[in-house]
């Protein structure tokens, strides 16, 4: 399997990198205590195309391959997990475009969601419905012109600060999966009210809320066919669990890294914290688990590219990779003792915002039930 970049491809992690470093990881630990939407993160993104890195260029997007574009999120994350969060929540939306859409509807949102001028929100669970979203309740029925939508979506990242959501509804209530259409929804839509953000454990400086819809759309909004839904948001997110792998490499290199500093830094006695086989044995397994995550971030990165199923790759990259992630960050915190616990260092955010990969986008249990199925089909 290839691995190698070409020039435009290094020279975009190259710019993000240095974005990341001098822009976004100075604003991290503002945006988490004083919980504040990245929009600054996003800008920084936006000015440099990320926006639309996920996207061919004929659509505004930087056209560059997915094994970069895991590349690029893994440097957000490491800077910055709640600006990497709402980057790929916007990815899911244009995403499920760019899969779903129609050629107009295409031309008509892609190229302003990438040049940043549109922050995209998806809108897939509901309260009684998460893990199995074929029990959706959220309504759209034929009306004259268009379509009244009726429902409610809870957990939505980006979704008031978003200029469109691609909201996901049952067109038929007794077709089962086959019933899902999805919809977009441009900001300022009459008949859609939001909460409060939610108050959540980490990524602080992203933010999900609940939506109570009761809504009038005209027929355009309806994104490609009727029925086309299920579909295409399973394989939006066969293509997302990639960047949440990513996103989970980000956060745990980032934690890996202050911990090497660390252990040569720390006096424990006579000598430094590194100098012992415990902590050496620590650092070895904390490395074994991200170098194996990464491998298999990039796998189903090259994967997604090729053209044809790769969902038992990217559940097995996105189980690996949020599990290692939540191993990591808490031996990183481990390793710095009693100042790991303290908010002036970033590893007790690191624990925080790591505890979600294993639950969005499919928690960890699913990813199993992704896997499993895969291997049985295949026999
Ligand atoms: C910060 C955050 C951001 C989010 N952003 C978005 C977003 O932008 N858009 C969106 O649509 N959603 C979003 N979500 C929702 C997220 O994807 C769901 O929370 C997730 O899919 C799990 O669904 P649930 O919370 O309903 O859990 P449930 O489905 O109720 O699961 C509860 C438990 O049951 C387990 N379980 C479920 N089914 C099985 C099974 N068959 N076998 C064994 N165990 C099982 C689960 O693994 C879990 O441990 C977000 C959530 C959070 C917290």
């Amino acid at each position: 399997m290839n691995f190698e970049l070409d020039q435009t491809e290094l020279a975009v992690i190259d710019s993000v990198e240095h974005v990341a470093r001098e822009v976004i990881a100075p604003r991290a630990k503002h945006y988490d205590e004083t919980e504040t939407f990245c929009a600054e993160s996003l800008q920084a993104l936006a000015e440099l195309g990320c926006m639309g890195v996920n996207l061919p260029e004929h659509y505004g997007g930087l056209g560059i391959g997915s094994l970069a574009m895991s590349r690029v999120v893994e440097a957000v994350a490491g800077a910055c997990a709640s600006t990497a969060s709402a980057l790929t929540a916007h990815f899911l939306a244009t995403d499920s475009i760019l899969i779903g859409g129609t050629e107009a509807q295409k031309q008509e949102w892609l190229p302003r969601a990438a040049s940043g001028e549109l922050l995209g929100a998806f809108a897939l669970t509901e309260p009684a419905a998460g893990s199995n979203p074929a029990d959706m309740r959220c309504r759209a029925q034929r009306e004259e012109g268009g379509w009244r939508l009726h429902g409610s979506k809870h957990y939505i990242t980006n979704a008031r600060e978003a200029g469109f959501i691609v909201l996901y509804a049952k067109t038929d209530a007794e077709a089962g999966h086959k019933g899902i259409s999805a919809f977009v929804i441009p900001q300022g839509t009459a008949g859609i009210s939001f909460s409060s953000p939610e108050k959540t454990m980490g990524l602080r400086g992203s933010t999900i809320y609940e939506l109570a819809l009761d809504c009038w759309l005209p027929e355009s909004a309806l994104l490609g066919t009727e029925g086309q839904g299920f579909n295409t948001a399973m394989a939006v997110l066969d293509r997302g669990r990639v960047e949440v792998a990513a996103m989970s490499l980000g956060i745990a290199n980032a934690a890996m890294q202050c911990s090497l500093d660390w252990v040569r830094e720390r006096q424990i006695g006579p000598k430094p914290l590194a100098a012992y086989q415990g902590t050496q044995w620590r650092l070895a397994e904390m490395y074994a688990q991200l170098e194996g995550a990464r491998m298999l971030t990039w796998k189903a990165a090259v994967r997604r590219d090729s053209g044809g199923r790769f969902s038992l790759d990217s559940a097995t990259a996105k189980l690996v990779a949020a599990e290692s992630a939540g191993f990591i960050t808490d031996a990183a915190l481990q390793l710095h003792g009693g100042y790991g616990y303290i908010r002036d260092l970033p590893l007790e955010r690191y624990v925080r915002d790591a505890r979600i990969l294993r639950i969005f986008e499919g928690t960890s249990e699913v990813q199993k039930i992704i896997i499993s199925r895969g291997l049985l089909e295949a026999r």
